[in-house]
C-alpha cells in the first residue's frame, strides 16, 4: 500500500471518507515525514500538536457523517500567510518573534473546510526571489537531484518551501503566493502543479504584502485535480480585501475532466526567447502536440510587448514593495534594535532586520518613486503594463481560449550558481511568468517531462480573466499525456 503521505489529496480525501484510514493516521504519517526531512529545510516551523488536534476533530466529524470538503487533509502554509498564534516570519529576520493574533482569509477558509495544519513553509524573504536563497532562515533544498550528482539544487522561489514540501511528500498540498511567478516557477522546478488564479480571486487579507497590485494566493499540489480542489476552498469574496472580487467560485474540480476539444490554444511567438535551450523548445512543441491530439486547435499569436514585461515588473514590484515594507520600523512588529533616538532605532532595526535583496528592492523602489524619476520610470512602467494587458485582451478577442508557453527558461539550478554579482541573472527566471501578473490573468504550471539531467520541466497555460476552469481542463490534458513525474528518491530521509 502507498504510504499515507504519498497519496494524492483526492485519494486521501476519498480514503478518509471510506474510513480506510483515519485523519490521525494521515496526520501522523506527515508529522514523521517532516521530522525525517530536516535536511530539506522546507518547514520553518512544524506544528505537530496542532495537526494532531485538528485531525482528532476531523475523525469525529467523519464518524458523525459530517465531513467537510477538505476534512482531515494535512497542508503546509507558506510563511507569508499570517497564522493566529503561530510565528509568521515572511522569511525575514525583521519579523522574528511576530505572532499574529489573526488568521489570513485563505487559511481561515482551508480550516473552515476541515484541512489540517502541518506548519509554516520556507520562502524567499518577503517573497522576493526565484530560488529560496534570500530566506533569512537558510535555503530550502530541492528534493530533486541531477542524475549521478549530489549537488544541492534550488527548489525555485519564492514559494520554494511549499513546492519542495509537496514534492517530498511532506504535505498533501500547500498554500503559496505569486507576484511575478512564485507559484508557477517553483512548481515547474519541482515537478508539481501550481496555479496563480486571476487577481482578485483569492483574498489577500492577512497575507504579508510584497507588491499589492500583483500579489495573488494559490495552491501547489501534486496533481491538477488536487490544485482544483484546494483553489475551490481558497477562493472567494472577502469584504476585508477591496480587490477581492465578488463572483461565485465555480466547481473547479468538475472542470478538470472537461477536455480541450474545440478550444483554440495560442502559441505566442515572442516567448521564443534568445538562447532558450533546445529541450525547452522541444517540450513546448510537445505540449502543443498533446493539446492538438486531444482536439484543440493550435494557433500562433503575437503578444508584442512581452520583451518589456520583465524590466517594467522590476520597477512596479519594487516600487510597491518599498511602500509596503515601510511599516517594519521596530515599533509594531518583530525585531527592535535600539538607538540613541527614534530615528536611529528605525535605522538600526531596518539595517539589521532586512537582507540584501530586500534592501536592494527598497532602494530601487524608493528611487523610481522619487520626484524627478517618477515619470521616467514608474509612470512608463505603468503604461507598459497597460500595453501588456492589451496584448492579451486582443489575443482573447481574436478567439484564443488559453495560451501555452514554457513555465521557466531552465530546469532547477544549483544553490549559489545564480546568486552571483549580477541580480538580473536571477530576475531572468521570471521571463515567462511576470506578464501574467502584470495583466492580472490566471496562469497554471504543469509538469511536462524531465530534461537530460533528469530534472522536471513545466509548461504554463495562461487563461482569460476568471477562466481558471479552462486552465484546469487543459493542464489535465497535459498531465494525462505527460504522465505524472516520477518523484525523487528520498535521499534525505
Ligand atoms: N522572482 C520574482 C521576484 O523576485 C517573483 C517573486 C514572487 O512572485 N513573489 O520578484
Amino acid at each position: 500500500m502507498t504510504a499515507l503521505n504519498e497519496l494524492t489529496l483526492a485519494e486521501a480525501r476519498d480514503g478518509l471518507k471510506a474510513k480506510r484510514f483515519s485523519a490521525r493516521e494521515i496526520a501522523q504519517a506527515h508529522v514523521e515525514a517532516i521530522e525525517r526531512a530536516g535536511a530539506l529545510n522546507a518547514y520553518l516551523a512544524a506544528t505537530p500538536d496542532r495537526a494532531l488536534k485538528m485531525a482528532a476533530v476531523s475523525d469525529e466529524k467523519i464518524a458523525k457523517g459530517e465531513a467537510r470538503p477538505l476534512e482531515g487533509l494535512p497542508l503546509g502554509i507558506k510563511d507569508l500567510f499570517c497564522t493566529q498564534g503561530v510565528a509568521t516570519t515572511a522569511g525575514s529576520k525583521i519579523l522574528e518573534g511576530f505572532e499574529p493574533h489573526y488568521e489570513s482569509n485563505v487559511s481561515t477558509q482551508l480550516w473552515r473546510d476541515g484541512a489540517v495544519m502541518l506548519g509554516k513553509l520556507n520562502l524567499d524573504e518577503f517573497a522576493m526571489g526565484s530560488s529560496n536563497e534570500t530566506s533569512a532562515y537558510g535555503n530550502t533544498i530541492s528534493p530533486w537531484r541531477r542524475r549521478g550528482s549530489e549537488a544541492a539544487l534550488v527548489p525555485g522561489g519564492s514559494s520554494g518551501g511549499s513546492a519542495a514540501a509537496v514534492a517530498a511528500h511532506l504535505c498533501l498540498g500547500a498554500t503559496a503566493t505569486d507576484t511575478g511567478g512564485s507559484i508557477r516557477q517553483p512548481a515547474a522546478l519541482t515537478g508539481t502543479v501550481g496555479i496563480k488564479p486571476t487577481y482578485g480571486r483569492c483574498s489577500r487579507w492577512g497575507i504579508i504584502a510584497y507588491a499589492s497590485s500583483l500579489d495573488q494566493a494559490g495552491p501547489i499540489a501534486r496533481t491538477v485535480q488536487d490544485c482544483a480542489i484546494l483553489l475551490g476552498s481558497m477562493a472567494g469574496h472577502d469584504p476585508r480585501d477591496t480587490t477581492s472580487v465578488d463572483r461565485p467560485v465555480p466547481d473547479f474540480e468538475a472542470a478538470v475532466s472537461r477536455g480541450v476539444k474545440g478550444l483554440t490554444i495560442g502559441i505566442p511567438r515572442e516567448y521564443r526567447v534568445e538562447g532558450m535551450p533546445a529541450e525547452i523548445q522541444r517540450l513546448w512543441d510537445q505540449g502543443a502536440e498533446w493539446l492538438k491530439a486531444a482536439g484543440a486547435t493550435i494557433r500562433e499569436i503575437s503578444l508584442p510587448h512581452t520583451p518589456y514585461a520583465l524590466p517594467a515588473y522590476y520597477i512596479v514590484a519594487p516600487a510597491e514593495a518599498s511602500s509596503n515594507l515601510a511599516r517594519y520600523d521596530g515599533v509594531r512588529y518583530g525585531l527592535r534594535v535600539p538607538g540613541k533616538d527614534i530615528a536611529a532605532m528605525y535605522e538600526n532595526t531596518r539595517a539589521a532586520g532586512f537582507g540584501r535583496e530586500v534592501k536592494r528592492r527598497i532602494m530601487i523602489g524608493t528611487y523610481v518613486l522619487s520626484a524627478g524619476y517618477y515619470d521616467a520610470y514608474y509612470v512608463r512602467a505603468q503604461k507598459i503594463r497597460t500595453l501588456i494587458k492589451r496584448d492579451f485582451e486582443e489575443a482573447y478577442a481574436s478567439g484564443i481560449d488559453a495560451i501555452l508557453t514554457p513555465a521557466t527558461p531552465s530546469s532547477a539550478f544549483g544553490i549559489g550558481e545564480k546568486a552571483s554579482a549580477d541580480p538580473v541573472e536571477m530576475y531572468l527566471n521570471d521571463v515567462f511568468t511576470v506578464t501574467v501578473n502584470m495583466a492580472g490573468l490566471p496562469g497554471i504550471s504543469v509538469p511536462a517531462g524531465l530534461d537530460a539531467q533528469g530534472l522536471p520541466l513545466g509548461l504554463q497555460l495562461i487563461g482569460r480573466p476568471f477562466d481558471e476552469e479552462t486552465l484546469f481542463a487543459a493542464a489535465q490534458t497535459i498531465e494525462n499525456a505527460a504522465g505524472r513525474t516520477t518523484l525523487p528518491q528520498a535521499w534525505w530521509a
